[in-house]
C-alpha cells in the first residue's frame, strides 16, 4: 500500500501491520473495522507531557512529567497484602519516591545512575514527594521524541492496551499521506479549516494545543457538516416526489367533537400546521414536539382521521410493542365510533395473525395500522397508504421511505418526539423536517410533587411504597445504567432489586427489568406490571417511553445525579398519568454544588423546554454531555450544544453546497455521498 486513498481506508484494520485477527477482534467490539473506523477513534482525552516539571515545584495531586536520576536500588514492602516498590530519585532541584503497587515486573527494570522521564500523579505529604505508578522512560536519542509530548488516552477494551492502540494508530496515521481533500475548497477557505491529513494526524498526536484545537474544529465541522448534508439532501429529493393532497380538511371537526375532552389552543395551533401540510401534494415532513403528557397522540389522531376521510391508510409506528399496543388501544377507543377499522401488527402476533393482518391491509380494510417497524417490512402491501406517524424519536430512515416509495407510495410523515431543544436548534437538527412545538399542557394537570432525598430517607420511602401499595398505587424505582459494563449494570441492579424483594417488599410483587433482557421477556415485564400483576418494577432506564400506566404513581429514582435532568424529567413522565396524586423521589448523596442545583431544579420546574436549558448550564467542570440521553443525534467528537456555533455554520454551508452543486451531483461528491448515504441508511446516530 504506497498510495492511500479514501478508499483505501476502507480496508479492514487487518491490513495494518501488526494487526492480527485477534486484535481485529478486539477492535470490532469497539465498532473499528475499516482503518478509517480506526483513524476516527478520537481520543477521549491526552497526557500532557510536554512540559517537564523541576522536583521542587511538583504539587500535590497534578499529574505530570518530571526527568530525573534513580540513586537508589529498588526497595520491596509488604502493607497490607499489598507490595510495594519504591525507588528514589532526583534531579537539580530535588529528591522524590516512585512507588509502584504489585507490580513485581518493576523490579529490575531501572538501572542506578542513569536518567529517566517519569510521567505519574504526585502525591505531597509534609516533606515526602511521592510520584505513583508512574510511566517511565529511559532517557536516549531514540526515545526522547516519543516520551514528551501530548500522548492519546483511547478507550479501551479487555486485552487491548494504550501502547498497543498507539502504535496501531501510528501505522494507520502513514496512510494517511496522500488522503485527498473531500471538502470542497471554498468550504475549507472560508472556515479557515486544516487539512483532513492534518486533522487526523493532530487529534492522535497533537504537536501543541494549538495543533489539536485546529484538528478538532476540522472533524466537528466534518461531522455537522455531512450530518446537515445529509438531511439538506434529503429534503432536496423528497420535494420532488408527490403525495396525496387530502383536500377535504374541514372535517376535523367531526373528530374533535368526538373527543372526551376540548383540544387545548396549542393542539389546534399544531393541527392546523398539520392540516395545511397534507392538503398539498408535496409529501408533509413535519416534526412535533412536545413534553411528555402534552396530549401528541391526539394530534396523530386528527391527522389520520383526515387521511381517512379523504379515502387513504394511515400507519402509525412506534419503538417498542408495548408503546404500539397502548397507541393501538388509544387509537381504537377514538376511532370505533366512526366505524374506522384499527389494525394491531407487531412481532408478538401469531404466523396467522399476521396473515390475516396484512391481508386486511392490502384489501384496505384496515385504515389505521398500528405497530413496531413491523409495519413497513416488505410483505406488508398497502392498498393506499397516505400518512405515516413514527412516534417518540423514531425516525423514518430514508431506506423505510425508500421501501415504501417502491411500492409506488409517498405518504406524509409526522414525526413526534418529546425531546425539547430550544428552537435554533432544532432547525439544524431537524433540518430536513418542518417543526410544531406544542407549548402548553392539557388543564387540570396534578403537578408531580418531586422530592430530593439522600439515602438516610430509604426506610421512609419505602414505607410509603408499601403503604401505597395496599392501595393499589404501583412504584417504579429506576437504576442508573453503569456505562463501562453491562455486566455490572446487571449485578447492581440484581443484587438491588433480590435484596429489596427479600427484606423491605417481602410482601410485594417485585418485576425486575434491564437493558440486556430479550425484548420479548421485557414486554411481558412491562404488560404484567401494566396490567397491574406488579407492585414495585424495578429496573434500569429501559422503562419505555410514552407507556402510560395510570396506577403508576410513584417514580423513585436512584444516583439521580447520574442522570441527566431531561433524562429524570422524562422519567418522572412515567407517572402522574391517572387521577392520582403523584410522586418522583429523587435520592442522591453526591453533595456538590452542581448536584444540589440540578436537584433544585427537579424540584421546581416541571416545564421540559426549561429543565433542559438547565440541564446545559448547571454542569460541573469537564462534565461531558450525554446527548443519547436526550434522544438527540450523537456524534463523535462533536456536541451539538457545546459546538453549538459551529454547528449553525456546518448547517448554513451545507446549504449553500447543496444548492450550489444541486443536491451533490458529479463525480467530485463521491466520498461526501458516501459518507451520507452511511448516515441516511443508519439513521442519524453517527456512531
Ligand atoms: P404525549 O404527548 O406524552 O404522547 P399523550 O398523547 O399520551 O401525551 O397524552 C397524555 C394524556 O393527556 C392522555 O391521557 C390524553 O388522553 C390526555 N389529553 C391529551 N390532550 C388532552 C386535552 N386537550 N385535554 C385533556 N386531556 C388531554
Ligand atoms: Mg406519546
Amino acid at each position: 500500500m504506497q498510495t492511500a486513498t479514501l478508499k483505501t481506508l476502507e480496508q479492514p484494520v487487518t491490513m495494518l501491520k501488526g494487526v492480527g485477527p485477534s486484535k481485529s477482534k478486539l477492535l470490532v467490539r469497539k465498532g473499528i473495522h475499516t482503518i478509517e473506523d480506526l483513524l476516527h477513534h478520537y481520543p477521549y482525552n491526552y497526557e500532557d507531557r510536554t512540559t517537564v516539571k523541576p522536583i521542587n515545584l511538583l504539587e500535590h495531586d497534578e499529574t505530570v512529567c518530571i526527568c530525573a536520576t534513580v540513586f537508589s536500588a529498588m526497595t520491596e514492602r509488604r502493607v497490607n497484602n499489598i507490595t510495594l516498590h519504591t525507588l528514589q530519585l532526583a534531579d537539580e532541584t530535588g529528591r522524590i519516591n516512585a512507588v509502584w503497587f504489585n507490580n513485581k515486573y518493576i523490579k529490575n527494570v531501572f538501572k542506578r545512575g542513569e536518567k529517566y522521564i517519569f510521567y505519574g500523579k504526585i502525591k505531597v505529604r509534609g516533606m515526602q514527594r511521592q510520584i505513583q505508578t508512574p510511566d517511565y522512560y529511559r532517557i536516549t536519542d531514540e526515545t526522547q521524541d516519543l516520551s514528551l509530548g501530548f500522548l492519546p488516552l483511547y478507550s479501551l477494551t479487555e486485552g487491548l492496551t494504550q501502547k498497543q492502540m498507539r502504535a496501531m494508530m501510528k501505522n494507520a496515521l502513514d496512510l494517511t499521506d496522500a488522503v485527498e481533500e473531500f471538502l470542497p475548497q471554498q468550504v475549507l477557505e472560508s472556515q479557515q479549516l486544516c487539512s483532513i491529513k492534518f486533522a487526523l494526524n493532530n487529534i492522535h498526536f497533537p504537536k501543541d494545543k494549538k495543533h489539536y484545537e485546529l484538528a478538532r474544529k476540522r472533524l466537528i465541522f466534518d461531522e455537522f457538516f455531512i450530518y446537515s448534508l445529509s438531511l439538506m439532501l434529503r429534503k432536496h429529493t423528497s420535494k420532488a416526489q408527490t403525495a396525496p393532497a387530502f383536500k377535504n380538511t374541514g372535517c376535523l371537526s367531526e373528530f374533535t367533537s368526538g373527543l372526551p375532552f376540548s383540544l387545548t389552543s396549542a393542539q389546534e395551533k399544531v393541527l392546523a400546521q398539520i392540516q395545511s401540510d397534507i392538503a398539498k401534494s408535496s409529501p408533509m415532513n413535519r416534526i412535533v414536539q412536545g413534553d411528555v403528557g402534552s396530549g401528541k397522540t391526539v394530534i396523530a389522531a386528527g391527522a389520520m382521521y383526515i387521511a381517512w376521510k379523504n379515502g387513504c391508510q394511515s400507519a402509525m409506528m412506534a419503538p417498542t410493542e408495548v408503546l404500539a399496543k397502548q397507541h393501538y388501544e388509544t387509537l381504537t377507543s377514538f376511532f370505533k365510533q366512526y366505524g374506522i377499522n384499527t389494525e394491531l401488527l407487531v412481532g408478538s402476533l401469531t404466523k396467522k395473525q399476521k396473515d390475516d393482518a396484512t391481508e386486511r391491509i392490502k384489501q384496505g380494510v384496515a385504515d389505521i395500522i398500528v405497530g413496531t417497524n413491523a409495519i413497513i417490512q416488505d410483505n406488508v402491501e398497502y392498498k393506499n397508504l397516505g400518512l405515516v406517524v413514527t412516534d417518540e424519536q423514531h425516525r423514518f430512515g430514508v431506506k423505510q421511505r425508500a421501501a415504501l416509495t417502491n411500492k409506488g407510495i409517498s405518504p406524509h410523515t409526522l414525526v413526534m418526539t418529546a425531546t425539547p431543544i430550544p428552537r435554533t436548534m432544532s432547525l439544524v437538527i431537524y433540518g430536513d423536517l418542518d417543526v410544531s412545538v406544542l407549548d402548553a399542557m392539557p388543564p387540570n394537570r396534578k403537578k408531580i410533587k418531586t422530592y430530593a432525598f439522600d439515602s438516610s430517607m430509604h426506610e421512609r420511602v419505602y414505607n410509603f411504597v408499601k403503604k401505597s401499595a395496599a392501595e393499589g398505587t404501583q412504584t417504579y424505582i429506576v437504576c442508573p445504567l453503569v456505562e463501562e459494563s453491562e455486566s455490572m449494570e446487571l449485578k447492581n441492579v440484581m443484587d438491588f432489586s433480590a435484596r429489596l424483594a427479600e427484606n423491605e417488599f417481602k410482601n410485594l410483587r417485585v418485576g425486575l427489568m434491564y437493558g440486556s433482557m430479550k425484548t420479548a421477556e421485557k414486554d411481558e415485564c412491562m404488560s404484567a406490571f401494566i396490567r397491574g400483576d406488579i407492585d414495585v418494577l424495578i429496573s434500569t432506564t429501559v422503562i419505555e417511553v410514552g407507556v402510560s400506566v395510570p396506577n403508576a404513581n410513584i417514580m423513585i429514582v436512584e444516583n439521580a445525579e447520574r442522570f441527566g435532568l431531561s433524562q429524570l424529567h422524562q422519567l418522572r413522565g412515567r407517572v402522574g398519568r391517572g387521577d392520582k396524586q403523584a410522586y418522583c423521589i429523587l435520592f442522591s448523596d453526591a453533595d456538590s454544588e452542581t448536584g444540589k442545583k440540578r436537584m433544585e431544579v427537579m424540584c421546581n420546574s416541571s416545564d421540559g423546554f426549561y429543565i433542559s436549558e438547565q440541564d446545559f448550564k448547571i454542569r460541573g467542570p469537564g462534565e461531558v454531555l450525554g446527548t443519547r440521553q436526550h434522544g438527540l443525534p450523537q456524534f463523535k467528537i462533536g456536541d451539538i450544544f457545546n459546538d453549538r456555533d459551529l454547528l449553525i455554520t456546518a448547517s448554513a454551508q451545507a446549504k449553500e453546497v447543496i444548492t450550489q452543486t444541486n443536491g451533490l451531483s458529479g463525480t467530485k461528491y463521491e466520498y461526501l455521498k458516501s459518507k451520507i448515504n452511511n448516515i441516511l441508511q443508519n439513521g442519524i446516530i453517527m456512531n
